[in-house]
């Protein structure tokens, strides 16, 4: 078969049935067909094409997607690249952490043998026998302590090491699918010729492989629809106060957890958002992220008794399960996790810290009020982070992964922002708390794209947001007792 036979051949292809060629456009659906796609999915819509009729009238351009698709292809490669050593640092993390546990014990172990050499010079006879057995005791109690305590943890961070390590690994098979589609259809341009015909069906498809790549690169730029609003009361009995949610999370089952800082309490809802189990947090949980698909990590602050930590929690069977903790050195408002890396914010600071709370770096930080830097959120690609700047500067701001200021956003319609959340396509949904509003503003962090809820919906001093894909569904926490639950197209 010759070159352009093949190149023909590929272009034409119906992507469901493979042994079909390509002979409609739907326009409600923009979507390529075969008479069996067009059959079984397309006899109801309003415009359904032939191809033969459109290539007189529609432009092509497909010089201008070549350059896009080389664009695109660039950043996949990036992606790929700084997932890879996403991994490497994640091991590199577990590895020194445990070396570091391991090293203190020995440390725990060689002070008590060295007080019992001075505390044993001028003893004999008895004595020393005496000494010899409560010396083995001591050993013993400090090695099993090791064994219950820090082995326990670290078998922990073992098990999220392996989980987020399935997670990258999955994302980079997706990145490695896409990379190879976009040179494959990178290369068919080049030798496509100039059949009017093939040019219109390349064009297409190169836009549809172009809009995947940008969804997986988090620039998806879709703006939501909102269809249909539900109200779901989160209180239960022994809640002392009105509920105040301060932060959400969704588990990829489709199983929600709030953080209810005034109650101090983690809660987990089922599919039909309601409370199922809780657990007491020491202080108030200010705010909650994901790190597997079963364990989430909690910022537990209080000012007056200076309890700044960060706690993770496991859901196991529809109970919640608390796990290890890290203590930090300054305030924390929010939390939020990307590959192993946690960015923790303290209300005038961002911070990146390692799963195993060893700082790495301050990333942002403006002292000239006292929640400059109070809710954060990162893409899921990792090269933006979003700031929340709450009153009076009212700010939303997008910095580069090294904390540099890219963008920053201000509307009358975002008055207090707090919460903030970034979907899986890169999607930017943040809360005007005292706008009662939730926006969705663009991935550059320059414009809105939509106001999805105002106080005519029902929003009352909204904190928290979250997306979830198995439902479609944006989840708004805020102070009173009722989440919002709002179906997006
Ligand atoms: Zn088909
Ligand atoms: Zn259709």
């Amino acid at each position: 078969m010759s070159v352009s036979k093949q190149v023909e051949e590929l272009i034409l292809k119906c992507e469901v049935h493979r042994e079909d060629r390509i002979e409609m456009l739907c326009d409600d659906h923009s979507q390529l067909c075969c008479t069996k796609c067009a059959f079984n999915n397309h006899s109801q819509c309003s415009k359904v094409t032939q191809i033969s009729e459109l290539t007189n009238s529609q432009p092509t351009g497909l010089e201008g997607l070549s350059v896009e698709l080389e664009t695109v292809l660039g950043e996949i490669k990036t992606l790929q690249i700084s997932q890879k050593a996403s991994i490497q640092s994640l091991q590199r993390t577990y590895k020194e952490h445990s070396a570091v546990m391991i090293e203190q014990m020995l440390g725990n172990l060689n002070t008590y043998i060295d007080e019992c050499d001075n505390s044993s010079v001028g003893t004999s006879g008895g004595n020393e026998q005496y000494l010899k057995e409560e010396m083995c005791r001591s050993v013993l109690s400090i090695v099993n302590e090791f064994d219950n305590i820090t082995a326990k943890e670290l078998n922990e961070m073992k098990d999220e090491v392996i989980s987020i390590k399935e997670s990258v690994t999955s994302s980079i098979h997706k990145c490695t699918t896409l990379h190879n589609d976009l040179s494959q259809f990178h290369e068919l341009v080049q030798k496509i010729g100039d059949n009017k015909e093939l040019c219109l069906i390349a064009s297409i498809k190169c836009k549809h492989i172009i809009q995947q790549a940008l969804t997986l690169l988090g620039k998806s730029g879709k703006a939501f629809n909102v269809q249909r609003k539900s109200v779901h009361n989160v209180r239960i009995p022994s809640d002392s106060y009105e509920c105040s949610i301060a932060g959400i999370c969704v588990l990829t089952d489709g199983q929600v957890l709030v953080a209810d800082l005034k109650n101090k309490r983690i809660k987990l809802l089922n599919q039909q958002y309601q409370v199922v189990n809780h657990w007491d947090v020491t202080a108030g949980p200010w705010d909650i992220c994901l790190i597997t698909s079963s364990e989430v990590a909690v910022a537990v602050n209080d000012h007056d008794s200076k309890i700044h930590e960060v706690q993770f929690i496991t859901v196991n069977q529809g109970k919640l399960v608390s796990g290890r903790k890290f203590q930090l050195q300054h305030e924390c408002t929010c939390i939020t996790h990307h590959q192993g890396d946690l960015f923790v914010t303290s209300g005038q600071e961002l911070y990146k810290y390692t799963l195993s709370g060893k700082l790495i770096c301050s990333l942002y930080q403006d002292r000239s009020a006292d929640w400059t830097v109070y809710k954060c959120a990162v893409t899921p690609t990792g090269d933006r982070l979003y700031i929340t700047s709450y009153y009076p500067h009212n700010k939303l701001l997008t910095l580069a992964r090294d904390g540099t200021l890219l963008a920053t956003y201000t509307d009358p319609a975002l008055y207090g922002p707090n919460g903030l959340h970034v979907t899986p396509a890169g999607q930017v949904l943040v809360c005007g708390e005292l706008s009662d509003t939730v926006l969705q503003v663009g991935w550059e962090g320059k414009s809105k794209l939509a106001n999805l809820a105002t106080w005519g919906d029902g929003v009352r001093y909204p904190r928290s947001v979250c997306y979830c894909s198995t439902t479609s569904s944006i989840i708004v926490g805020q102070w009173g007792d009722n989440i919002l639950v709002f179906r997006v197209e």
